[in-house]
């Protein structure tokens, strides 16, 4: 950050009076600009015993697989937001069910907040953002087409929850290097 987002006056970085952590803070008018880190919903759409994943259209990751997710929107939920997600990249309808597991990854200041969602009708089909949308089995997830090392790391648990028959709530860090 170079200029301030309040007056445009440059920034410099400095620790405000009773904060501990380097900010940018407005040279003119004082403002401190936090950088915090950002919530990823997503939704594991279900049918049946099957998943819908997504092969991305867009970079980056083009042609790789994921679960349906994206950034938050001021003004919704996070279950709205998951919802709202696989409406648009996989042109579904979901009933959230559950929230299944609350990924960080601390190095790159984003948060994933994975839902489980039950599919309303297995009526599904290409979002602008995906190139294809498809019901994989638990067995014949594309393991070596993965988008994110935190999308891999999801679905194993995942796969792992369904064929112990229960999903219980996932915490955990993920790196956010891609895997070699
Ligand atoms: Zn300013």
């Amino acid at each position: 950050m170079k200029f301030c987002s309040a007056c445009g006056a440059p920034v410099s970085q400095k620790i405000p009076p009773g904060d501990n952590v380097l900010r940018y803070v407005c040279e003119q008018c004082l403002a401190i600009h936090y950088h915090n880190p950002k919530i990823v919903a997503g939704c594991i759409p279900e049918w049946g015993d099957d998943i819908l994943l997504c092969r991305r259209a867009i970079e980056p990751r083009l042609g790789f697989w994921t679960f349906p997710a994206g950034f938050m929107e001021i003004g919704e939920s996070t279950e709205e937001a998951a919802a709202r997600e696989t409406k648009e990249e996989a042109l579904a309808d979901v009933e959230i069910l559950s929230l299944y597991a609350v990924l960080s990854m601390p190095h790159i200041g984003q948060v994933y907040m994975v839902f489980r969602g039950k599919m309303v009708a297995p009526e599904f089909g290409a979002g602008s953002e995906s190139l294809e949308v498809r019901l994989f089995p638990c067995h014949s997830i594309p393991w070596e087409e993965m988008a994110f090392p935190v999308v891999a790391e999801t679905l194993r648990r995942y796969v792992r929850d369904a064929d112990e028959g229960r999903f219980l709530l996932q915490l955990g860090n993920v790196a956010d290097r891609m895997p070699e």
